[in-house]
């Protein structure tokens, strides 16, 4: 999985997260995200960097999301910090949720609302696809980062607008469907939990995270007493 840091510093979302407008703010930044949320783009533009450039601005007041997907490339563009309050779902889901956008393909064309005709119905599917396998993998990555559930706490913004989280939209579903592609949100649930369940083989690395090294025991246990204020499970491996 391809990270990009595109953080939206001129949107008015970044802002009012740097000011800590008030207390959803300071409450979600300080307890992490509860849910995520998928969306899609609900327009044919497959490129995540042209809603970063659009998005980026002072007076973009309506929106912002903490990612993008590209549907050419499958890269993640990651437009908030993940603890950062987004405004992705027009109600309560913002103070609870991360919101992550899907880009669509641009073989399809929009006609009115949600509905679209299919221009490349081959084209059109490997981008859906490219973005669908993109998102289980960061899904897994936010679900294993804030210890959620991917039974319980994904869920689609229509999925959120008929739970009440969220605004009447239809999104990523009207996408997956228009296509007649096999996705669904359930089936969505199950791909990530089978992400994080997938057992390690043999051979993988093990990726340690170090903070700091001494030669010195006592300044090592010093440093430990504050590593263990934020993580409690750290502790001293000793290297010859
Ligand atoms: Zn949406």
């Amino acid at each position: 999985m391809e990270i990009l840091e595109a953080y939206l510093t001129k949107n008015p979302c970044y802002r009012a997260n740097l000011a800590v407008a008030d207390s959803r703010y300071a409450v979600f930044q300080a307890g992490g995200p509860k849910g995520l949320m998928l969306h899609s783009v609900g327009c044919a533009q497959p490129k995540a960097e042209v809603f970063c450039k659009k998005w980026d601005r002072a007076d973009y007041d309506r929106a912002c999301v903490h990612a993008f997907i590209d549907a050419k490339t499958g890269a993640v563009w990651q437009t908030l910090p993940w603890n950062f309050r987004g405004w992705h779902c027009g109600g309560s889901g913002n103070n609870t949720h991360i919101g992550v956008e899907l880009c669509e393909t641009d073989a399809i064309r929009y006609a009115d609302g949600a509905s679209f005709t299919v221009l490349d119905r081959q084209t059109a599917l490997a981008d859906c696809e490219r973005t669908y396998q993109a998102a289980v993998e960061l899904f897994a990555f936010l679900c294993c980062k804030y210890d959620l559930d991917p039974r319980t706490a994904i869920c689609s913004h229509r999925e959120g607008g008929k739970g009440g989280l969220a605004s009447g939209h239809v999104d990523p579903e009207h996408y997956w469907s228009g296509l007649g592609a096999p996705w669904t949100m359930d089936g969505f649930r199950a791909d990530v939990a089978a992400k994080l369940a997938a057992p390690a083989r043999e051979n993988d690395p093990i990726y340690r995270v170090q903070v700091g090294a001494f030669r010195n025991r006592t300044y090592a246990e010093a440093f430990l007493t504050d590593v263990q204020t934020h993580y409690p499970n750290a502790y001293i491996t000793t290297k010859a």
